[in-house]
């Protein structure tokens, strides 16, 4: 985080007089969030884009379009402006709500929606945020603004894990602008419009508990449980606590995530109890990347100097965060027995679903002995040589679909090493028709990741006002499982210099 910049704020202008008053999405809004009323949250505009020149689009998900239930021509002007927060849109209800956390391992205190504003949710039960619309009472020394890089990441990832089938929040669209934010350069400032069932965190729950506000905690769990998790409510675990079964639930759908992003290969960078969904969905898109070769011990956050989100510790850091959670909730549970019963499930929870998908990478849709072993062996593989983590799994779905095991194995200097284990892969894929494998295996490695590169390439053309880039990896990659003919260099290894990439917190 930077100091507000002065050039952020500066009084924006409108010489032509052409901005519309307000814009519509012709959507119903429902009170959402904001029936928890005022302790936990402050209402607040977004603040105008201080250019002179209109923003433009420079992303946009029709697929997210069609989920909100917008009409086909939804990018009006009067939307443009709308979501780059410089005029209100009808019905909304703009507020920033108010959350605490750990951060890298320690206490933070108060932290809140900084730079992201909540317009509402809709009737179709989806909320609508703004991030990087303005300051907020919690941006504390921050500009409330967010640069065009990350906004463009965080479009493009959000998307990409969708297509991916991994939880997450979803983007409507990226709008830019020629309002400059100063970062360790000067920037410009850009707006994600934000979609997910809820953006509460973990940290929500922290804060209230930090701060013993016990009626708000309880009012807050009540909240997720009736809209979310209504089955807690009904539990006959942990008898009858339906907190507890909140934090089981909450476990559970952790878990699951955490088997994706390993599996996949994805780095999250930024670990905080205040970047953990409530709802298990990946949320706060900052220095992630998807792994290149495979390093477990590949840290992808720059600022990370100790290694903490390295990417094999992210599975134990959820369960730290989840601990958190627990602790948070221990008021409402009452019992701390009950409390470390209803976190002892991610123990389980989370190799078990790492190890479901990881077979079906491996074309194994039931499981069987000594599956385990096949997965470690092959991971052990690609990490004494840091082998390109997407293009072995994609290689080796196709070899099962067309018998050529050369590009495979021409990955490895340790062509002995490489046989040995693919003669245990084909003895176990014995029994199994090679069509089916292979097509199972085809559907659960993708061939397209949001690479760092690629990215870059996509924010540097981006940085001239050609939006072509982002509109083709949006295309790609929502459906990564797809071959999409002719876009093989989307595919491809990574070129030296994205190992050179530094990404840290700073966005
Ligand atoms: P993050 O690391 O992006 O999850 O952010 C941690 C905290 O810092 C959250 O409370 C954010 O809202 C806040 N924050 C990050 N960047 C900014 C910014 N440019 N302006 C205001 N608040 C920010
Ligand atoms: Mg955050």
């Amino acid at each position: 985080m930077t100091p507000t910049s002065p050039l952020a704020e500066a009084t924006r202008t409108d010489p032509a007089g052409t901005r519309p008053e307000n814009a519509d999405l012709g959507l119903e809004w429902v009170e959402g969030f904001a029936a928890l009323g005022p302790r936990f949250f402050t209402e607040l505009r977004p603040t105008p884009l201080s250019s002179p020149t209109p923003p433009y689009w420079v992303g946009h998900s029709d697929q997210v379009a069609r989920e909100l239930g917008l009409p086909e021509d939804w990018r009006s002007d009067a939307l443009l402006e709308a979501l780059s927060g410089n005029v209100p849109l009808a019905g909304a209800r703009p507020l920033a709500s108010v959350y605490s956390g750990h951060q890298f391992g320690v206490w933070a205190g108060q932290l809140g929606d900084g730079r992201a504003i909540l317009l509402g949710e809709t009737a179709g039960g989806l909320e609508i945020q703004l991030k990087g619309a303005g300051r907020t009472p919690y941006s504390r020394m921050g500009d409330g603004r967010a640069v065009l890089r990350s906004s463009i990441r965080e479009f493009l990832c959000s998307e990409a894990m969708h297509g991916l089938g991994i939880p997450t929040t979803r983007a409507l669209c990226v709008t830019g602008s020629d309002a400059r934010v100063r970062r360790e350069e000067i920037e410009t400032a850009a707006v994600v419009t934000r979609v997910a069932p809820s953006f509460i965190r973990f940290g929500h729950f922290e804060h209230f508990a930090a701060n013993q506000q016990h009626a708000e905690l309880r009012a807050l769990a009540d909240y997720v449980i009736d809209r979310y998790y209504p089955a807690c409510r009904h539990t006959e675990r942990f008898g009858g606590n339906p907190y507890a079964a909140l934090l089981e639930a909450v476990a559970e759908r952790t878990a699951t995530l955490l088997a994706h992003w390993q599996a996949v290969g994805f780095c999250h960078g930024v670990m905080n109890t205040d970047n953990m969904s409530i709802l298990g969905l990946t949320i706060d898109y900052g220095p992630f990347q998807f792994l290149d070769g495979f390093d477990p011990r590949h840290i992808c956050n720059h600022s990370d100097t100790g290694g903490r989100y390295a990417f094999n510790q992210q599975p134990n850091v959820a369960y730290w965060n989840l601990f958190c959670l627990g602790q948070a909730l221990l008021p409402l549970i009452e019992d701390q027995e009950l409390a470390l019963a209803a976190l002892e499930p991610y123990k389980s929870a989370f190799p078990n679903a790492f190890e479901n998908r990881m077979r079906a990478k491996l074309g194994l849709a039931d499981a069987a002995d000594g599956d385990r072993q096949l997965i470690e062996d092959a991971l052990k593989l690609l990490a004494a040589e840091k082998t390109d983590y997407t293009i072995f799994w994609r290689r080796l779905a196709q070899y099962r679909a067309d018998g050529n095991i050369e590009p495979v194995r021409e990955l490895f200097i340790d062509r002995a090493g490489f046989d040995a284990w693919l003669l245990s892969f084909l003895e176990r894929h014995n029994q199994i028709p090679r069509e089916q494998a292979a097509e199972l295996m085809l559907r659960s490695n993708p061939k397209y990741v949001l690479r760092n590169h690629l990215g870059q390439q996509a924010i540097e053309a981006a940085g001239r006002k050609d939006f072509s880039g982002v509109a083709t990896l949006l295309g790609l990659l929502e459906s990564p499982f797809e071959e999409h003919p002719g876009a093989d260099a989307y595919a491809g290894f990574p070129p030296d210099w994205a190992s050179t990439i530094e990404i840290s917190c700073s966005s």
